[in-house]
This record gives C-alpha cells, structure tokens and sequence, in this order.
C-alpha cells in the first residue's frame, strides 16, 4: 500500500503595486511570489501565501517556487496540529517564504477541521498564543516625502480613524526630516502616535543626533532599524539612549538574528514579519520570548498580497504583548493596483477578524468579487 501523500496545488502571484518599489537591490513594478493550497479527503482548502523579499533575507522567487514544488511532491499529509508541523517543514527550513506558504496553508487546513477561525485554532493549540481579540489596530503607512504632502496624508488618515502614522525617515538631510515631522504633528495634534522607520540609514552618531531633534516634538512611539541591519552592537547601543524606543527589523533577517538580537538586549520592539522568520508559529515564538523579557513586538507585512496578510492579522491577534498592543503593519492593500474585495482592509484604523472558520477569504479560483 502507497503511504498517504499530500494533495496541493502551486499557483503563480502577482500583485502589480501601483508606484513602484525601489530598493537598493532594484526597482520592482509588481510583488511576485506563490500560492500555495493545500487539500484534504474532505474537500477542505488551506491557502498559504509565499511573497520572497530577498531584500530582507528571503530566497527569491524562483528558489521559493522549486523549494515548495520539491517539498509538496515529497511531504506527507498535513499533521494534526501546530506542534507536529515542525519535522513536517524541516526541508523549507532554508527557505523563510516558501515556509511561511506551507505552514499558513497547514494552520489554515488544521483550523477548517476545527470549524475554527485562524487566531482561534492559534489560541488553543499553538504554545505562546493568547486569547484572541476581535479586531487589531493597523498603522496608516504615509508616502509624502515634502512636509505639506506628508501633513495632508496624515490629517486624511486620522479623520479615516488611524491612531498611529508611521513615516519614512532618514536618506535625506536632517533639517527636512525635522520639517516634515513638524508639519505632520502641527497637521494631526499631540494625540497621534508617530512611528520612524529608518530603514538602516543612519549610523549610531546619527541616529542619536537624528531622534533627539524629531522626538523633540514628541508623540514618537518607536523608530524601526535607525542603524544597518547587521549592526546589532549599534541598536543595542541607542536603546535607552534616545528620547524613543529602539525597534528592531531588517536585523531579524539572517537566520537566528531575532534570537541575537534578544539575546543582546538590542531592541525595546521587534518588528515581526512572518514572510522573513519563516511563518506564523516562529513569529509567534519570538513575541512570546519578547513579552517574557518585557519587550514589544508587532506584526507587519513584508509588502505581502491578501492571504500572506490575512494569516498577518490572526497572528496579531493572538500576539502576546508586554503593554498595551502596539499597531500592526497591515494597512498596505492601497499599495497595490489589483487589491481584491475581501474582509481584512481596515476600517477606522483597525483589521476586525471575520469569524468565519479559517481565513474567511473565497478560496483559490473563486470569481473575483
Ligand atoms: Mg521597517
């Protein structure tokens, strides 16, 4: 007799975004990666979404495709629960989205059979979780690069009900950061949180300098990577030092650097996004050993499609968190030009979890609405 195999289906992704991404790398006019979905004897779908960025320590799409195409042809199938998935992945263990795909897709098909929406299924089974709540508050991601635009985009996003604005910062002169963050908090009032995100552009001497002059202002919540990301000893050393947390992003990306950087006592926040550590059950594991040392965490996307972000918001919802929880970074829909109907765009600044079993998206092949 033939041992069980896994029924799976692997489709091409691409979400066309509506300006495109420059990175140091490239300059991207679309995200592409694979959806994965996963069937049982039952005729129940788990979906699971890869979308590499090698920038942040992905494989990159062709590596990720061949990498699930090699492990579907080869894997049993989907084991019962979240603790039984670790073995089941190992030959993904090298490539973080294509593992990210199988897992979500494996949670989601595990949750299906519980007749359970993700975070629920999370919250009963997979260790670190907590009760889930019903909604999460999202950032509002602002573009403007000149003060009066970057003061527009932010009155627009409050009076749309966001609490928390997070900003480019850095790559510029000082004295413009300085104006832009002037007009944005003259634009929204002292009660907006404001969120940097340096994006590794500056160096310690720089970043001290840098966040005393735009915390000055106050309201800053964090700054996300304000040195590069291999420069832990750098982050470490601005934590407590700067009138602002110390978040830590891009430095998560090489394999076992999360597991460093808390080690090192480096960040007051991790930044987690679970298309780079590899799924939703290593993110997870993180902000539980987060919480544990009294720090923060959050989940955002890595410029994920509808799924990857989907999976993003149960995760967030069953986040442990020291505090009060911080605001995900899920708000990116309006990025792409081909966004899709679904439950998950935010509505006053927050993702409110549909209670249907597993994601509650249309499954793959469904009409677009
Ligand atoms: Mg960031």
């Amino acid at each position: 007799v033939a041992p069980p195999r896994l029924a799976s289906t692997l489709a091409p992704l691409v979400l066309r975004l509506r300006h495109p991404l420059v990175t140091a790398r490239a300059t991207y006019a679309a995200r592409e990666g694979w959806l994965l979905a996963l069937r049982d004897g039952e005729g129940r779908v788990g979906q699971g979404e890869a979308m590499p960025l090698p920038e942040f320590g992905t494989e990159d799409r062709a590596a990720c495709g061949e990498a699930l195409a090699h492990w579907a042809a080869a894997a049993g199938p989907v084991p019962e629960t979240p603790g039984a998935l670790g073995p089941w992945l190992a030959p993904l263990e090298a490539a973080p989205a294509a593992r990210h795909a199988a897992e979500q897709a494996a949670l989601v098909l595990q949750a299906l059979r519980h007749g359970l929406p993700l975070a629920r299924w999370l919250a009963g089974s997979a260790p670190g979780a907590r009760a889930p709540r019903d909604a999460v508050a999202v950032n509002a991601l602002l573009a403007g690069t000149t003060p009066e635009a970057l003061a527009a985009e932010g009155a627009r996003a409050v009076a749309e009900g966001f609490s928390t604005l997070k900003v480019k910062v850095a790559g510029r002169p000082l004295a413009e950061d300085v104006r832009r963050l002037e007009a944005l908090r003259g634009a929204v009032g002292p009660s907006v949180r404001l969120r940097l995100d340096a994006n590794g552009g500056w160096g310690v001497e720089g970043a001290r300098e840098a966040l005393a002059a735009l915390c000055a202002g106050g309201g800053v919540e964090l700054c996300e990577q304000p040195v590069p990301a291999a420069d832990v000893p750098g982050l470490a050393a601005l934590r407590g030092r700067v009138p602002c947390a110390v978040g830590a992003d891009e430095a998560l990306g090489a394999p076992g650097a999360a597991r460093a950087v808390l080690a090192a006592g480096a960040a007051d926040v991790l930044v987690l996004k679970p298309m780079v550590l590899g799924g939703l059950l290593p993110a997870l594991a993180l902000a539980a050993e987060a919480a544990r040392r009294g720090l923060g965490a959050f989940v955002t996307s890595a410029l994920d499609g509808p799924v990857a972000r989907a999976g993003g918001a149960h995760l967030m919802a069953v986040l442990p968190t020291h505090g009060e929880p911080l605001a995900a970074g899920l708000a990116v829909g309006h990025l792409f030009s081909d966004e899709p109907a679904h439950p998950y765009h935010p509505l006053r600044g927050a993702v409110h979890l549909p209670q249907a079993a597993g994601l509650g998206l249309a499954p793959p092949g469904a009409p677009a609405r």
